[in-house]
């Protein structure tokens, strides 16, 4: 579904990513932890192709995005695949981002009506669906600034979920809301593991890692420090780095 091979990327001369490998399969939850500035939502903005690598290989869903550093310059698979691969995924932000200027319901219809060309109609019975889904059928015509910000989260997964994608990315989804409506969130997206979304979230949700996801990838310093099951990084870690970050959620 979607695999990583040696991704490297740097901000002037500073690397950030110093060669992350990862896969997930179909239907799998991959968790991203790691302590601030280590690199995870850099990761998330090179595989959602917000932010061009320097090197190393992303495939999604087939569609490969190639990178040769030899080069100097990223080459880049043509535009083409480029917005192929773009329209696999949806892409959840910790500010949720919605637009400001549009109703609770037009935020969810614009992207199937301009991007895939979906008709009106069509695209407003989908997006109430999933309004009704996210618990918020009575807010459809209401803007942004008049929803708390668990609502607002969830209006943005519903967003995300219009483009009816292969893979759901989130990005410390709950790290602007207190703790009662962070349950609300990590509620749907535990109900979007249930029906087998396939997702990759960075958290410091640890609870929430440890009970969803099938694979933990512990970040440090732009490398992946450590790679396995929930119960492998969070039970059994052998590694001091990943122990001593642990240990600040206990
Ligand atoms: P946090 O948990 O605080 O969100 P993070 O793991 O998501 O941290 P990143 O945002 O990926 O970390 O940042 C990794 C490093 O890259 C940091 O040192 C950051 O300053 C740097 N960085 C990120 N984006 C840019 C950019 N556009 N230009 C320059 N440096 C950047
Ligand atoms: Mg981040």
């Amino acid at each position: 579904m979607l695999s990583v091979e040696n991704v490297r990327k740097s901000f002037g001369g500073l690397p950030v990513l110093k060669g992350i490998s990862l896969e997930v399969r179909q239907g799998e939850v991959l968790a991203v932890i790691g302590p601030s500035g280590s690199g995870k939502s850099t990761l998330l903005r090179c595989i959602t192709q917000l932010e061009r690598v320097d090197s190393g290989k992303i495939t999604i869903c087939g569609e490969t995005l190639v990178s040769n550093n030899e080069q100097e310059k990223a080459v880049y698979a043509d535009k083409q695949t480029r917005v192929k691969i773009g329209l696999h995924l949806g892409l959840v932000f910790q500010n949720f981002n919605l637009f400001p200027h549009f109703s609770v319901l037009r935020n969810v219809t614009e992207a199937p009506v301009r991007v895939l060309k979906k008709n009106k109609a069509e695209a407003e019975r989908t997006a109430r669906a999933l309004l009704e889904k996210m618990g918020l059928a009575d807010k459809a015509d209401a803007y942004p600034c008049q929803l708390s910000g668990g609502q607002q989260q969830r209006v943005s997964i519903a967003r995300a979920l219009a483009m009816n994608p292969d893979i759901l990315f989130f990005d410390e989804p709950t790290s602007a809301l207190d703790p009662e409506l962070t349950g609300e969130i990590l509620k749907v997206i535990r109900e979007l593991a249930a029906e087998h979304m396939t997702m990759v979230v960075v958290t410091h949700e640890m609870k929430f890692a440890r009970d969803v996801a099938d694979q933990v990838i512990f970040m440090d310093g732009g490398n992946i420090v450590e790679q396995g099951t929930a119960s492998d990084v969070f039970g059994s870690t052998k590694e001091e780095r990943t122990k001593a970050f642990l240990s600040r959620f206990n």
